[in-house]
């Protein structure tokens, strides 16, 4: 077990009201009380989870006051000694306070090390580790739900859960074909297929679903596309909420980022390429919708803004055939206007759902997301107690233990010796066990906590 003592600035580098130095391992307390100063105390004396006031120093110098957090080991966050010191929030006088700690023997944490320490300690497992990561990055309601559901152990227990009984009858086998005359394997293969009968549909149902819920989790990758004046602009005012001067900017460098994102009940639509459809709009530089098209090719949905006061033209007709096979919304703008076109009549041609819109006076966009919320099972995924696979590490892990299982499946259809069945079951095994981190090498480990931020 690593016992030196980290530390690190655990709130953010900006100017904020309070500002906390972490400080963890077997020095904590120690290195503590050279640095923060109480009336005719010590914090070694003081017990765990209690809160002091005193002042903190380096040297001769009164860095500036504040209050200390002692929480010994095992009940921590790491589950090792940790002593949390909170000055005022400014960026100079946390890294001063940092600063001091390091120079009374603390070493800087690395990102992600107290969560390491955490899960090395076995206070979490890793898939909770990664949650910890997940719900400090989470921009939505369900992502924020599906880290927190993970952190709180859901998804461990089911994986546990699948392993013991996986365990239970590789244990069975292997001490039945240790010893057959004890222990008859008459009848077991019809036990295993049951068995099997269980675990593949509840793997599958995780797997069915992940997809789907990392989109959701992420922002869902929108491209919106729309011939020149269709209105495109318009629609990523109207979503975005605020006017933001786009439609008249000809120069069209107001905003020149890439991505924005549009928040919906509980998920996100990440807008591709919004800076191109400022492009479009500018007209010196008309240019069409290639570009767009080009992003639409690997967007999850796709919003196709059709100018509804006039007929379509060639760029229309290029779209209406991308759309084939696509999620796609079809948004018939400027219905403020006189219709030229019909709905039913853009319903069959496109082979997609058409709703009703003006992007100025801002109508259609209930239904515009509801419809949404439809097209990505918001309403199945996102709103009951399921557990939501969001990371495309547990989702490939949990495609091995299913294929594992499927070639036990069919060595039992194909009526192969009983010891086949092992190698299978444990090579599941091991793939639900990488979900949780047993049987998880060093280097994937720290990859994980690589990703993490400062102070975490
Ligand atoms: P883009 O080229 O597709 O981005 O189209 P813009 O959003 O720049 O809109 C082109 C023109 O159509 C502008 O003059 C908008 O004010 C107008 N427009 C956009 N949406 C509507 C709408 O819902 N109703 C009406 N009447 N005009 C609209």
């Amino acid at each position: 077990m690593n016992t030196d003592t980290i530390a690190a600035i655990a709130s953010g580098l900006t100017q904020s009201g309070i500002g906390i130095i972490r400080i963890s391992g077997s020095d904590a307390v120690a290195v503590a009380d050279r640095v923060f100063f109480m009336k005719n105390k010590k914090i070694a004396d003081m017990p765990s989870h209690t809160i002091h006031y005193g002042s903190i120093r380096s040297g001769g110098e009164k860095i500036d006051e504040g209050i200390a957090l002692i929480m010994l080991a095992p009940h921590s966050y790491t589950a090792e000694n940790v002593v949390e010191i909170q000055c005022h929030g400014g960026p100079l006088v946390m890294r001063k306070t940092l600063q001091a700690v390091l120079q009374s023997g603390a070493r800087l944490a690395e990102p992600g090390e107290f969560t390491k320490r955490a899960f090395l300690n076995g206070r979490i497992d890793l898939s909770q580790a990664e949650a910890v990561m997940d719900v400090i990055r989470a921009q939505n309601d369900f992502a924020l739900h599906s880290s927190v559901s993970q952190l709180s152990g859901m998804l461990s227990e089911k994986i546990r859960k699948m392993r013991s009984e996986i365990l239970y009858e590789v244990a069975h086998l292997e001490a039945a074909l240790d010893d057959p005359e004890h222990l008859p394997l008459d009848g077991y293969s019809e036990h295993l297929a049951d068995v099997l009968h269980q675990l593949i549909p509840e793997i599958s149902e995780l797997i069915r679903h992940a997809e789907s819920s990392e989109k959701l989790s992420e922002g869902i990758r929108t491209v919106i596309l729309g011939r020149p004046n269709a209105g495109k602009s318009s629609l990523l005012n109207c979503l975005l909420g605020e006017e933001r001067a786009i439609v008249t900017d000809i120069a069209g460098t107001t905003r020149d980022t890439l991505e924005e994102s549009i928040r919906l009940d509980g998920f996100s639509l990440r807008l591709v390429d919004t800076a191109g459809i400022r492009k479009t709009n500018n007209i010196v530089e008309k240019m069409g919708v290639s570009r767009a098209m080009q992003q639409a090719e690997d967007a999850d949905l796709i919003l196709y803004v059709v100018d509804s006061s006039s007929h379509l033209d060639e760029n229309d007709k290029e779209i209406i055939h991308l759309l084939k096979g696509r999620k796609a919304i079809v948004l018939m703008n400027k219905s403020d206007l006189p219709p030229v076109i019909d709905r039913k009549q853009l319903m069959e041609l496109t082979g997609q759902p058409v709703i009703a819109i003006s992007a100025r006076e801002g109508t259609g966009m209930e239904e515009f997301r509801q419809k949404a919320a439809e097209l990505f099972d918001i309403g199945e995924i996102g709103k009951n107690d399921q557990i939501a696979v969001t990371s495309v590490r547990h989702r490939e892990a949990l495609a091995d233990a299913l294929h594992s299982l499927e070639l036990v499946e069919r060595s039992i259809d194909d009526q192969m010796p009983e010891d086949f069945y092992t190698i299978d079951l444990m090579d599941a095994y091991r793939s639900l066990g990488s979900i949780i981190g047993e049987e998880v090498g060093e280097d994937l480990i720290n990859e994980i906590f690589r990703k993490f931020c400062m102070g975490k």
